[in-house]
């Protein structure tokens, strides 16, 4: 048997039940032909909590999501704003993580992941969400660009697609405001131009890592995310976006067996979270959640990452920060340098857990007192810790969002990290829809529906059980061992 290798494909914001729909609807065929000829399977596993991709991700590709509190958070230790945007910051912070890890594509190639995960070649494009390099670009990141774009036939094909996908887009966006639904107009047109040209590079980047016989290879695909969150989950436009998707799938797995001397790759396909309809939270309640912060507060500066700035006219005594991913909110005492913790709170600021609690629109706030968990709704306070069975009321409450034990267990790991919000609140889920502080047709980050739960699309001879995975962290034992069954160690 010649040389083997491992080719993960991450398709983000696809949810398990979601993908089975797609497959139901033949909008998937080669994924669907993996599953009935190929000897592949569907799986479910929880994502836990926060249902984002750089948490997710990192779980995936370290098996460490510690610390990685939201998609965007306030570092009190560095002073920092650490997100995953345009202008990504985790690199300033990036020595605080993943220290003595083995990661799952060590000395492979990582293409348009969050993290350079110690890959030998590291495409790095140019992304607006996702996208994060170190402070040398590799050269192998410039190569894959170069040679694309060395090929008048991608630059012909890309705008030919680009201009096919802005028309569709702005047609899906003008039938979708005439039909009375809502939909996210700031993904529009730009977006798609460069969501096209991602999604085209990131396929070329893989092909060509498998010609050069890379052992493992992870590459992100977002274009069924982004385009979820500005139509929906399940729109239908969301789901054509998922034809391209398994086009691309179909054409990477073309090359999985090497040439003379190459390498034969197993593909593995996977989610990272799923999404869910979202309904703005200051388009439902008139309101923006910075904004009633302010007035609690009057004589503090409230700023929301993404959002507004609410400035007192007179004196100043204090700054709030309010880092929104979807449903999730975390809520920073910035000039406080250690995580205050529910006693401190209220007796700082007496009665103010209860009013956040209280809010329509928030679902629950999650605060910690030591190793204890509080959990405050607008009716109920329950405490619970790591070790101690979980209150009646708890139980009862936590059970409308998943199983109660596993979700306690989710929740107090992202209580346990000291880069969380001194308070998370969470946006109330009612009959499927998430109450979303960013301004989304679909989203994720928070608890309930589909958003915790994504898919792994592996083969069933390689037995992989993920009905006790509560945390992404947990599939990569899953994958790694597979990485070794297939790559011999030390043989590369
Ligand atoms: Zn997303």
């Amino acid at each position: 048997m010649g040389k083997q290798g491992l080719a993960i494909l991450h398709v983000d914001g696809l949810s398990y039940r979601y993908l089975l729909k797609a497959l139901e609807q033949g909008r998937m065929p080669f994924v669907k032909h993996l599953v009935d000829e190929e000897g592949y399977e569907v799986l479910r596993y929880r994502c836990g909590i926060p249902s984002t991709t750089p948490f997710a991700q990192a779980g995936i590709l370290y098996g460490d999501n510690s610390e990685i509190p939201s998609f965007r958070w306030w570092d009190k230790q560095s002073g920092l704003e650490v997100s995953f945007g345009g202008m990504s910051t985790f690199k300033h912070v990036a020595h605080k993580y993943f220290g003595g890890s083995d990661p799952l594509v060590r000395d492979g190639a990582s293409i348009a992941t969050c993290f350079p995960s110690a890959a030998a070649a590291t495409y790095r494009l140019a992304y607006r969400e996702h996208g994060y390099s170190m402070n040398r670009p590799p050269f192998s990141q410039k190569r894959a660009l170069a040679n694309w774009a060395l090929n008048p036939l991608h630059l012909l094909d890309w705008t030919w697609r680009g201009l096919l996908q802005i028309w569709k887009a702005n047609l899906q966006y003008w039938r979708t405001l005439l039909s009375g639904r809502p939909a996210a107009k700031m993904y529009i047109v730009s977006d798609m131009l460069e969501e096209i040209l991602l999604h085209q590079l990131t396929r070329f980047a893989t092909v060509e890592a498998m010609q050069e016989g890379y052992a493992s290879i992870y590459a992100a695909f977002y274009a069924y995310d982004e385009t979820a969150h500005a139509f929906g989950p399940e729109s239908d436009y969301s789901f054509r976006i998922l034809r391209h998707i398994d086009n691309t799938i179909r054409r990477i797995a073309a090359n999985r067996q090497g040439k003379a001397d190459g390498r034969d790759y197993e593909l593995v396909i996977l989610s990272d979270h799923g999404q869910v309809e979202t309904v703005p939270f200051d388009r439902q309640y008139g309101h923006r959640l910075g904004e009633i912060v302010s007035e609690w507060l009057p004589t503090f500066e409230v700023e929301e990452l993404k959002g507004k700035r609410f400035t007192p006219k007179a004196a100043i005594d204090g700054h709030i920060l309010l880092t929104f991913s979807g449903g999730l909110a975390h809520w920073y005492f910035k000039d406080i340098s250690w995580r205050l913790g529910y006693d401190e709170i209220e007796e700082r600021f007496p009665g103010l857990v209860a009013k956040v609690a209280g809010t329509p629109g928030i679902g629950f706030v999650l605060l910690r007192n030591g190793d204890e968990n509080h959990i405050l709704t607008s009716e109920a306070h329950f405490r619970f810790d790591a070790e101690g069975r979980l209150p009646r009321g708890a139980r009862d409450f936590l059970a409308r969002y998943d199983e109660p034990d596993v979700l306690a267990c989710q929740l107090d790991r992202l209580n346990s990290f000291h880069r969380s919000g001194d308070m998370i609140l969470f946006g109330e889920y009612l009959d499927d829809h998430q109450i979303n502080f960013e301004n989304q047709v679909g989203g994720h980050g928070s608890v309930g529906g589909e958003q915790l739960f994504p898919f792994i699309l592996a083969k069933r001879e390689w037995k992989f059980n993920t009905a006790d995975v509560i945390g992404s962290y947990q599939l990569y034992p899953l994958l790694k061992r597979l990485r070794d069954k297939l790559v011999v160690p030390g043989m590369g």
